[in-house]
């Protein structure tokens, strides 16, 4: 990672006033960015594109995608794997001073991880309507029940990031859609006169 953003000024404009008044820099832009890339790799590895990093200031601690597909372990989430391994990797489970950049609203889930981990601030893309856990359909780290209430950026290049799942999804249901049809068509006769080239 740089140690200067070069294009900040570029890098701040992407994120939308919304965010620039919630406090995002451009490393958490460039973070996000970062995050994409990782979630544009995992679908062309068929997972459910989401990546996520985990970064103290400019350098990066750890950074996943979802891989719930190679695992199979259901708790494959991007952002719950790169929080898991930044805790390993700096023998500490407490992360207050880290942020957590992911493209998609994390669900219940990581979540509940993010408060465990006592993470500092989170810059996600996406809303989630139908799992999020940050705002859409509850508010888990900002829920003044729990002792951990970090700051929570929602919309940080949310329209690219939730381009890269509609395209996956549609790109998949296409694909299904494909496969279903050219399982129904007869296939072809072959008889013993056949020549096969
Ligand atoms: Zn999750």
């Amino acid at each position: 990672m740089s140690r200067h953003w070069r294009g900040g000024n570029a890098l701040l404009r992407m994120a939308g006033p919304s965010a620039l008044r919630a406090g995002a820099r451009a490393n958490d832009v460039g973070m996000m960015l970062r995050a994409m890339t990782l979630a544009r790799n995992a679908a062309q590895r068929g997972e459910v594109p989401v990546g996520a990093v985990v970064y103290h200031g400019r350098t990066v601690v750890t950074e996943h995608a979802n891989d719930r597909e190679l695992t199979g372990d259901p708790t494959g989430h991007a952002e719950l794997v790169a929080m898991r391994d930044a805790g390993r990797a700096r023998r500490a489970w407490r992360l207050s001073d880290c942020s957590l950049a992911v493209t998609l609203e994390p669900c219940a889930m990581c979540a509940g991880a993010i408060v465990n981990a006592r993470i500092g601030r989170v810059f996600f893309g996406a809303h989630d309507p139908k799992a999020g856990a940050c705002g859409s359909l509850w508010s888990i780290p900002a829920d003044g029940r729990l002792n951990h209430r970090p700051p929570i950026v929602a919309g940080i290049l949310a329209k690219t990031c939730g381009r890269q799942l509609t395209s996956f999804f549609a790109r998949r249901r296409q694909e299904r859609t494909a496969s279903r049809d050219a399982s129904t068509k007869p296939s072809p006769r072959i008889s013993r006169n056949t020549t096969v080239a």
